[in-house]
């Protein structure tokens, strides 16, 4: 009997309506009860369907507490990892944001939501390729990715108001300090591929760069092409 409505329970419920029961205990836990207390990027981490950020087998485990393989040696950060750098950087309607790191697209995705435009960029060309799909298919239209190296920045577009890297390079780059537009944020992991890493947070203000160290971190490493 117990197994029956079990069963019939399961049965009741959609795959669509059980990711995003997945999503909401996610937010609940994950991310509202560590203290994100900004609105706009709750409703955005309750909206953006990370189950189609992941591979394929993925889907089940896209709303743990934990970063999960996209292939090519590269993860997917934590939810919590992507709430709290988004929080660092605040988000706001008409801001322009550069993202160095697209991997799956999901961190751009949750800042999509908030600001006017991402501008992103991605080393390995599949990845590249595969997150472009994967935002024409959800319907994103304010984000937009380049493959190459991100070191450099992208000139064309600077500055911005908000820079966000997720991969750790061992030093800030300096291009992307002189992109960041005045009173802007941009958040990075600093340190060496198997040694600690800290989260930091740049802020350019009055044309000066103040840098605060904010959490330890373990990112996959900045590269050069
Ligand atoms: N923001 C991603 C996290 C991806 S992991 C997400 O939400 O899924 C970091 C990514 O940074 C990897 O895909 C890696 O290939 C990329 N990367 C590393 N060095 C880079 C560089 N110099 N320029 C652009 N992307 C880089």
């Amino acid at each position: 009997m117990v197994i029956l409505s079990l069963f019939l329970t399961a049965g009741l419920y959609s795959q669509a309506e059980r990711y995003t029961a997945a999503r909401e205990n996610m937010v609940a836990t994950q991310i509202i009860a560590r203290g994100i207390a900004d609105r706009e990027i709750i409703k955005s981490m309750e909206k953006v369907p990370r189950h189609r950020f992941v591979p394929a087998g993925y889907e089940d485990e896209a709303y743990g507490d934990y970063p999960l393989p996209i292939g090519y040696g590269q993860t997917i950060s934590q939810p919590y990892i992507v709430a709290y750098m988004t929080e660092a950087v605040k988000p706001s309607a008409k801001k322009k944001v550069l993202e160095i790191g697209t991997g799956s697209g999901y961190q751009a995705a949750v800042l999509a939501g908030i600001v006017d435009t991402v501008y992103t960029i991605e080393i390995i060309e599949a990845l590249a390729g595969e997150a472009t799909e994967r935002f024409k298919m959800l319907g994103y239209k304010n984000i937009i990715v380049r493959s190459g190296d991100g070191y450099n920045g992208w000139i064309e577009h600077a500055p911005f108001d908000i820079i966000v890297v997720t991969a750790a390079a061992e030093v800030i780059p300096k291009p992307l300090i002189d992109q960041l537009a005045e009173g802007g944020r941009m958040i990075i992991p600093v340190g060496s591929q198997y040694g600690a890493q800290v989260l930091k947070l740049v802020i350019k203000k009055l044309g000066k760069t103040e840098i605060r160290d904010l959490l330890p971190v373990r990112f996959v490493p900045f590269r050069r092409q």
